[in-house]
Order: structure tokens, then C-alpha cells, then sequence
């Protein structure tokens, strides 16, 4: 089909098609947000919270607990090391991309979790990555309190 005219437009739908514009905010992490990231930059070290009613560990931690609804406040902290659960491979291009494709996107249960994270997987190529295998955390040198303070996890040293 060639290219349309204003003329043979006449008399057919035209489409309004609705969208919407990015506009560039802020918001607040809140309490338990901001601790992990701070950890995060400051220490390298990976945060979670226990529920102390049911034993159960969010990672990333949160402030209520999807069992019970009761209030978390116990920190405690977790593996750099874990196992993934489940993943992806994207080979598109997005402006909102840090990684050049194609990109392994993984939820990595880390020792001592109870729950998954999603992440970036590096150092491996994408036919190599498999459910159940170990994996590690690599930090960036300039940490600024960001989940990409992890710039990824890689498949972990054996022993
Ligand atoms: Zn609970």
C-alpha cells in the first residue's frame, strides 16, 4: 500500500490514538527502601526483612508483610550469593535500557531469602544460564544508591 493522502482519508476512520508523555520525577524510596539502598552503597551489603510472625525474608525488603500484614522492621542481612529461579533473555533495544542487548533478566533467590530478585545476569551467555544454577552478586565501583549498585549477577565460583 502507498502512502496516504489527506484526500483518500475522506471518508474513513481516523484513528485518535491515546498516549502519554514521560515526565521526569522524584520519589521517596521511604524508610525501609532507603535503608536497603544505602546498605547497598555504603557497605555492599544485600538487606532483607524478616517477619518475625512468620519467619518469613523479602528481599527487596518491604514494609508489610503479604502474609500476615503485620509491620516489618527487622533488618537482617542476606547472601551476596544465591539461586536463580527463573529468567529471561531480551534481545530488544529500549531507551530505558543500563545494557546493551541481548540482556538476562533473572529472579535470583539469595541465601537467606524467602523471596526473589529480579536482576541482571552478566558474565554468561544466554544459552548457558539455567534455572537452579548459583549465582553471585558483582557491586559497581561508584555506588550511588541505586538497585544497579549491583551492576548484575554471574554464575558463581564452585565451592
Ligand atoms: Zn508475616
Amino acid at each position: 500500500m502507498e502512502g496516504w493522502t489527506i484526500e483518500q482519508l475522506e471518508g474513513k476512520d481516523v484513528f485518535v490514538i491515546e498516549g502519554q508523555v514521560a515526565i521526569p520525577n522524584n520519589y521517596s524510596a521511604g524508610i525501609v527502601g532507603s535503608r536497603f539502598l544505602v546498605e547497598l552503597r555504603d557497605n555492599c551489603r544485600i538487606m532483607g526483612i524478616r517477619c518475625p510472625k512468620c519467619d518469613r525474608c523479602y528481599v527487596p525488603p518491604k514494609s508489610t508483610c503479604m502474609e500476615c500484614f503485620g509491620q516489618l522492621t527487622e533488618f537482617v542481612e542476606v547472601g551476596k550469593s544465591g539461586t536463580l529461579l527463573t529468567f529471561t533473555v531480551d534481545h530488544h533495544t529500549t531507551p530505558v535500557q543500563t545494557a546493551s542487548p541481548p540482556n538476562v533478566y533473572g529472579i535470583i533467590k539469595l541465601d537467606g531469602a524467602d523471596t526473589g530478585l529480579l536482576h541482571l545476569i552478566g558474565e554468561v551467555d544466554g544459552k548457558a544460564v539455567k534455572s537452579g544454577m548459583r549465582l553471585e552478586a558483582v557491586f559497581n565501583e561508584e555506588r550511588r544508591g541505586s538497585i544497579l549498585d549491583i551492576k548484575y549477577f554471574r554464575p558463581a565460583e564452585a565451592g
